[in-house]
């Protein structure tokens, strides 16, 4: 345990290893930035310290905090690997007092050393120094030898100017690119299993995601709009907040079903969301729109069926799981945390108003004359203009926080 000049205590670190970050030469600092902010605000509610430099960022934190910093770097896009390290005054007593409280606790027979000095003023060379330690531990612990090809435990002491970090264990990250290294996408997030994963996936590639969700009342309930913000607070673990759009959509959805075809309902119906979708992109300054389709998933789902709706609008849309199959989204989705929220049985605006034989091959020509037979123009307006706002905040304990 350390104490610094200023009070606090600190007992571990963990040290991050960037990844593929250490690819992106020009950015690199741009990316490691973020990381940091990204990392600061989530843990501002603890007693941490966060240092970085080209190669690594460091989090020293009190032990007592282990579980909840570990959940918060298991869920931060950007990091590789890392390690959870002790941290020990640079001075040889110490650390050798260290390695040797720290290996009798661990249980294994062979072992490995393997010193780094970063501060070459420590006067032992990290050669020597491996000899020394494995010394100790073959004079105080029976029945262990020294494997330098396959050890059970790999022994790492990295020494720096005035601290020094021991520790054994490796852990992966879950990879991908800080969020905020890319702009603003919009998800168009439904209480489903899909949108969710679609959502995580695009994060990933360092996208702001704001979700939008559109909402028919009273044809759904409230605890159909109380799971898309569970969705949403499960999603803003891996971002900090997430901002939820709740659009109105009831009295297009019920225009549509009154003036036309049946069998092309759905077809107009999505592409009245994507119209509702392009103008919430400017009003919130997002570059694309994400969302949850799959190929072939469902009749809205052909290509065919893709083409005539995504011809409505201009914005790109990103469908992180078109090429993937149920089974693998679902698997996913369990990975992330939002499978047991998405399963919970709530009824949604795409699945009150099913027809019986949704069209699989619509034609542009017939979805035009069937939208043109009311008019939807000024209700997109409304809708857009009415839209409400929730900002969900990941590591806020209520449930979401009031309305914008
Ligand atoms: P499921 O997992 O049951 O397929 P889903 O959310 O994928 O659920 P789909 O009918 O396949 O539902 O819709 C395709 C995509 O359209 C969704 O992934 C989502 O991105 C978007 N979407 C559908 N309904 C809504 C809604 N009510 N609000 C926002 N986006 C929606
Ligand atoms: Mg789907």
């Amino acid at each position: 345990m350390i104490k610094y000049a200023c009070g606090d205590i600190v007992d571990k670190v963990i040290l991050i290893k960037y990844g593929e970050l250490s690819t992106k030469k020009g950015n690199r600092n741009f990316f490691i930035d973020t990381l940091y902010k990204n990392i600061e605000s989530k843990l501002e509610n603890y007693n941490v310290k966060i240092h970085k430099d080209r190669a690594r960022m460091y989090i020293e934190f009190l032990d007592k905090d282990l579980f909840f910093i570990k959940n918060v770097v298991d869920k931060t896009f950007g990091i590789h690997t890392y390690h959870i390290a002790n941290i020990v005054h640079t001075n040889d007593d110490e650390i050798q007092k260290a390695v040797l409280e720290l290996v009798q606790k661990e249980v294994f027979s062979t072992f490995k050393i393997d010193t780094k000095r970063s501060d070459k003023s420590f006067s032992i060379h990290s050669q020597d120094y491996n000899r020394v330690l494995a010394g100790l531990l073959l004079k105080n612990i029976p029945n262990i030898s020294v494997d330098v090809h396959n050890p059970d435990l790999l022994v790492k002491v990295e020494i720096r100017a005035t601290e020094s970090f021991i520790y054994f264990n490796s852990y992966r990250g879950i990879g991908g690119y800080p969020v905020g290294t890319q702009p603003r996408g919009l998800l168009m997030l439904s209480g489903g299993i899909d949108s969710p994963v679609a959502g995580y996936l695009a994060m990933k590639r360092g996208m702001i995601l704001d979700a939008v969700y559109f909402e028919a009342m009273p044809h759904t309930s409230i605890q159909a709009r109380n799971k898309v913000i569970k969705l949403s607070k499960r999603l803003s673990e891996y971002s900090s907040f997430i901002r939820l759009h709740i659009v109105n959509f009831t009295p297009i959805q019920e225009e549509i079903y009154k003036n036309c075809r049946e069998d092309y309902c759905i077809t107009i119906m999505r592409r009245m969301m994507y119209r509702i979708m392009e103008g919430l992109s400017k009003k919130y300054k997002a570059y694309v729109i994400v969302n949850g389709e799959s190929i072939g998933q469902v009749a809205s789902q052909t290509l065919v069926s893709m083409s005539v709706i995504n011809s409505v609008i201009n914005v790109p849309v990103i469908r992180p799981v078109a090429c993937f199959d149920k089974l693998e989204i679902m698997e996913i989705a369990r990975k992330i945390g939002t499978y047991d929220i998405s399963i919970i049985p709530y009824e949604d605006c795409c699945t009150v108003f099913v027809p019986k034989h949704p069209i699989i091959n619509p034609s542009i020509e017939t979805a035009i004359a069937e939208e043109e037979k009311f008019d939807y123009r000024s209700m997109i307006d409304e809708a857009i203009r009415s839209v409400q706002t929730i900002k969900i905040i990941s590591n806020s304990n209520e449930e979401f926080s009031d309305l914008l």
